[in-house]
């Protein structure tokens, strides 16, 4: 507590006082009696306390609310490393001081989701202040994640303020044009959290010939041609996705690069490459999250293993494999060292050469240390 951890679990909670409903703003103390934090309970939940504030004289009331949304709008508007950019993650739940919620901004059409009571129940307050800011063309809700279901509180997709675009918005990332749809895309429509990896890794790519696995729109084949790649073969198991990765291509200046599309399974996908005696000289793997919990650590450790073992494999000998896990319980420590057996059991000796983060407009808390959830190892194959 004293470490201002955002979450209290209902197992180190000794007494509950007064009966507070689910939802309430409720102070939590010590054994001694000595006030400690400030949150909302649930106690249907396993995380019994959502906590808000350290400091006893704040209270959450609306210009609690108020006041958080625009420090994390006011914090993306003075990042530098947002300039070029148009589509942003404006508030990342814990970290911004606002358990539960998510709101990204693509071109002033924002797209929240609520995953906790605490946020669920100042949903209004939020959105007031975030018309109030920034005057955004319209607020949609996606709060489809699978946390709503341990909070007890039901899915919710809508309009909240506004009007909904009549299809993809137009964006522009570190300079570059690409179109989201932010109705029936993954998430919130795009992966933002890959921005400054994608430029990185692009780097790499000058006369490459580059496979990207899991390639979604295209985003990372869009930086790979832009930085002059030879060829980009985009592999991923949905259809739509890659539709739109074709019609991303397409907004580019004419990229002298050679791009196909592959709908496949990755891991089949991986396997016939190997099987055909494929070769690249950049290689990226950015699958999507395989361990939601701690008890799916060992599965998911053998699933990275395999998927890069076979990607070790289909690197040209001093190419790059850019290797990613947006798993949270995987810590980074572990994910070198699956990467480290993924390459032991190819026979291959790799260096890592970059280690890679989520973009800053997904800030890690140091008080939450959980908030660090993408890992990436760009390493350069022996
Ligand atoms: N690299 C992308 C984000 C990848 S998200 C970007 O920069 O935008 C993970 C992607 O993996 C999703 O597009 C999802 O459709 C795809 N996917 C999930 N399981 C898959 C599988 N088994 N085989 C191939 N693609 C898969």
């Amino acid at each position: 507590m004293r470490g201002r951890h955002p979450r209290l679990f209902s197992g180190s909670i000794k007494s509950v006082e007064g009966r507070p409903r689910d939802g309430d703003v409720v102070d939590v103390r010590a054994n001694t009696g000595e006030w400690l934090a400030r949150g909302v309970i649930n106690q249907q939940a396993q995380i019994a306390v959502r906590l808000l504030t350290w400091d006893e004289s704040e209270d959450i009331d609306d210009d609690f609310w108020r006041r958080r949304v625009k420090q994390a709008v006011e914090r993306r508007a003075r990042d530098p490393l947002l300039a070029d950019t148009s589509a942003r993650r404006l508030i990342f739940g814990e970290s911004d001081g606002l358990p539960g919620v998510i709101v990204d901004d693509y071109a002033g059409y924002l797209v929240a989701q609520i995953s906790t009571l605490a946020a669920s129940r100042a949903k209004q307050i939020l959105v007031e202040s975030l018309a109030a800011l920034l005057s955004p063309r319209c607020i949609l809700e996606r709060s489809d994640d699978e946390r709503l279901k341990h909070e007890r509180v039901a899915a919710a997709r809508g309009v909240l303020f506004g009007d909904p675009p009549a299809g993809p918005v137009d964006v522009f990332e570190n300079g570059m044009r690409f179109k989201v749809d932010v109705q029936a895309g993954q998430k919130t429509g795009f992966y933002l959290d890959q921005r400054e990896n994608r430029a990185r890794v692009a780097r790499y790519c000058d006369g490459a010939d580059v496979l990207n696995m899991f390639a979604y729109t295209g985003a990372f084949a869009v930086c790979a041609a832009a930085r002059g790649a030879r060829s980009v073969v985009n592999v991923d198991s949905s259809q739509e996705a890659l539709r739109m990765a074709e019609v991303n291509m397409a907004l580019q200046p004419a990229p002298a690069c050679a791009v196909t599309y592959q709908v496949a399974d990755a891991f089949e996908y991986l396997r016939a490459c190997r099987a055909q005696g494929m070769q690249f000289d950049v290689v990226i793997l950015d699958p999507p999250k395989f361990a939601h919990a701690p008890s799916q650590i060992d599965r998911a450790a053998r699933a990275y293993k395999d998927l890069n073992r076979v990607g070790f494999g289909l690197v040209r000998p001093g190419g790059i494999l850019a290797t990613f896990s947006c798993s949270g319980v995987i810590d980074a420590a572990l994910f070198q060292k699956i990467i480290f057996s993924a390459a032991l059991e190819s026979a291959r000796d790799a260096q890592v050469i970059e280690r890679l983060t989520q973009a800053s407009d997904h800030p890690v808390l140091l008080s939450f240390p959980e908030s660090e959830y993408l890992k990436g190892l760009v390493c350069r194959v022996l």
